[in-house]
């Protein structure tokens, strides 16, 4: 495993949002997944990337040590996954070194290396992209069952798990009533959003999920899909509005007990 390489799409050196602290946050190109939200669709391809390997990673990530003592590192993407093996060796050496490692995965893989790495992480940042399997096929192309399997997992290891999920207008929340119309007052935005609320629910048989976040939608990523000529089959889809996003916490802070 020694010489090992990874594909890496970027860096953030100073990540704030993908787990405890501050954080070098490490985004690995190529994923199997076509999210329709998706906002990094560059990271998509499989051929690409800026070539490390392991020790390169590790010098690199060790410049960064004061500045990330609060928190660690993130291992993201793309679907991290997707280079198992490296990320299972880069995570051991970062463990030699001290570090708390994250992983942010669409849990696509449980396999063998995949769910060894999985398993290995001090952090799984999860992403369940609809709790409707169905609906989660037509939003990303997969069902979410390996996602779910891989909690699983973590739960009979009592290792910690943060659920992201994305708000996506008309597919994982609704926004508009069944006549089309703009969902204006919170009691019937949660009539009309039985299947999130269920969702969350759900969650709390899981004690090892520590924090579940509720990203909003957003369109930053548009440019991207023009740049590269993928078509963006989100285009008429509005970001959800302040009050949406705060019903949704609501909700939140109601069904899913910590
Ligand atoms: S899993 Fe992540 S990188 Fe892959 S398509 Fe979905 S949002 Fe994009």
């Amino acid at each position: 495993m020694k010489n090992q390489k990874g594909y890496v799409h970027s860096i953030e050196t100073l990540g704030a949002v993908d787990g405890p602290g501050l954080r070098f946050v490490l985004f690995l190109q190529g994923c199997p997944l076509r999210c329709k939200f998706c906002h990094n669709p560059d990271t998509w391809h499989f051929d690409g990337g800026e070539e490390y390997t392991v020790e390169e990673m590790v010098s690199k990530i060790l410049r960064y040590r004061t500045y990330i003592k609060s928190g660690g590192v993130t291992i993201s993407g793309g679907e991290p996954l997707r280079q198992a093996e490296f990320v299972l060796a880069l995570l051991k050496k970062l463990h030699e070194e001290g570090f708390h490692v994250a992983i942010d995965t669409s849990g696509i893989y449980c396999e063998g290396v995949a769910f060894d790495a999985a398993m290995e992480a001090d952090l799984l940042l999860l992403d369940i992209k609809s709790f409707d399997r169905e609906k989660a096929i037509e939003l990303t192309g997969f069902p979410t069952d390996n996602a779910w399997k891989i909690l699983e997992e973590r739960q009979k290891r009592n290792l910690p798990v943060w659920i992201r999920h994305v708000m996506v207008p008309e597919w994982t929340i609704r926004t508009l009533d069944p006549d089309g119309k703009i969902i204006d007052s919170e009691e019937k935005w949660k009539s009309e959003n039985v299947e999130l609320i269920e969702g969350l629910r759900r969650l709390n048989d899981y004690s090892c999920i520590e924090r579940v976040d509720l990203l909003p939608f957003h369109k930053m990523g548009e440019f991207k899909y023009e740049e590269a000529h993928i078509p963006y089959s989100l285009k008429d889809t509005k970001e959800p509005t302040e009050d949406v996003v705060q019903w949704a916490e609501n909700v939140l802070k109601n069904e899913f007990k910590r």
